[in-house]
């Protein structure tokens, strides 16, 4: 921002001015940013817009879980996720249109890969977020939505960085996580860059059966994918690696795999997030029963790695983990009338 006025001949400083009326403010309209000159105002109105996601679909679950459906461009719609906790509330932001992965337990997948969200749609999604949610200030950013982080690396860089900037969220380097399926070579650039929390989708104890649950695993195996985890937290005693591991019945649930997970993470400051699957049409996968999960958990936790049951939120509208796919639900006049208004329906 400061680079834009600079660029045009004025002082760097309106860039700090314009942020915060954005996004402490909520504030698009250059004419209301009233600390700023009236000439100045009438230039940004030609040369340059703030433009939101649009919300297609507004839906809450039972459990207070909010996702919005945001229509970006033409046919291009994210889903984006609001999670109130007790003393937390988080947002669960998508990096891409669809996912170019392809993990055989996930929905995204199966829809494809579109393209890379900008900088905008990305930061895009958490003021859309803060103003309709007012009564719940937000805490805390995981970047688990739609998309591979990794893979939208600059971009995604470049809004984690407004999330933490006191001039935007000011949120801090400890709620603000990536999650990835682990592209080795982007994660060790991302430790140069920035300095957000780590959390990585395993779902399986060795390479065998990683390959075939999370594809990638075969151009970067777990050899790989460990040490740079392990270089990510490298130097702050205060961190752990967030491990995501998704509960499939009868492939990655055994006790044999647990033990074999406690030697694999031995001696990596490293957390256990156990997700039950959330299963969807085709999948071909079922859900562990409870007690299994808690078996497992119980082998990890005998072993001294800590491992939480991730409570599933939101599922009554398929804003559970591996269930956002950006499709459009409502065929309804209300949907078709904002399509209609949208400026950018033309395209
Ligand atoms: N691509 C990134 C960001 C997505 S995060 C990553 O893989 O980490 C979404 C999390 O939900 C990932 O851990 C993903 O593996 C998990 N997930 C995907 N499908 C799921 C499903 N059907 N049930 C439960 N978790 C799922």
């Amino acid at each position: 921002m400061e680079a834009f006025f600079g660029g045009r001949g004025h002082k760097p400083f309106h860039g700090r001015q314009v942020l915060k009326w954005i996004h402490k403010h909520g504030v698009t309209d250059f004419a209301a940013m009233t600390d700023l000159g009236k000439r100045l105002r009438t230039e940004l109105e030609t040369v340059a817009e703030v433009r939101t996601p649009e919300i297609v679909i507004d839906q809450q679950s039972r459990d207070g879980t909010h996702k919005w459906l945001l229509e970006l461009d033409c046919g291009n719609r994210i889903e984006t996720v609001f999670i109130p906790e007790e003393g937390r509330n988080t947002l669960c932001v998508s990096s891409q249109v669809g996912c170019a992965l392809d993990c055989r337990f996930c929905s995204t997948a199966q829809q494809g890969f579109n393209r890379n969200l900008s900088v905008a749609e990305i930061i895009g999604q958490v003021w859309v977020a803060v103003r309709q949610k007012p009564d719940h200030p937000l805490t805390n950013v995981v970047m688990m939505g739609m998309g591979e982080p990794l893979a939208n690396f600059d971009n995604v860089v470049r809004a984690m960085s407004l999330m933490q900037d006191d001039l935007a969220y000011g949120l801090s380097k400890y709620r603000v996580t990536l999650s990835t399926a682990g592209i080795v070579p982007a994660l060790r650039r991302l430790r140069e860059v920035s300095d957000v929390s780590l959390a990585v989708s395993l779902h399986a104890p060795n390479d065998a059966l990683r390959d075939e649950l999370v594809p990638i695993n075969r151009k970067y195996p777990l050899g790989e994918l460990l040490p740079a985890c392990r270089a990510f937290i490298a130097g702050d005693r205060r961190r752990k690696v967030t491990f995501e591991y998704v509960m499939l019945d009868g492939v990655n649930d055994s006790d044999t795999q647990a033990r074999e997970l406690v030697r694999l993470l031995r001696d990596l400051p490293a957390k256990l997030n156990l997700i039950p699957f959330n299963p969807f049409p085709g999948s071909g996968y079922r859900t562990s029963p409870p007690e299994r999960v808690e078996a497992f958990r119980q082998v990890l936790m005998g072993s001294g790695i800590l491992a939480v049951t991730r409570k599933t939120r939101g599922e009554d509208i398929d804003a559970a983990c591996g269930q956002l796919v950006g499709r459009v639900q409502d065929r309804s006049r209300r949907h078709l009338r904002i399509l209609a208004e949208s400026r950018l329906v033309a395209c």
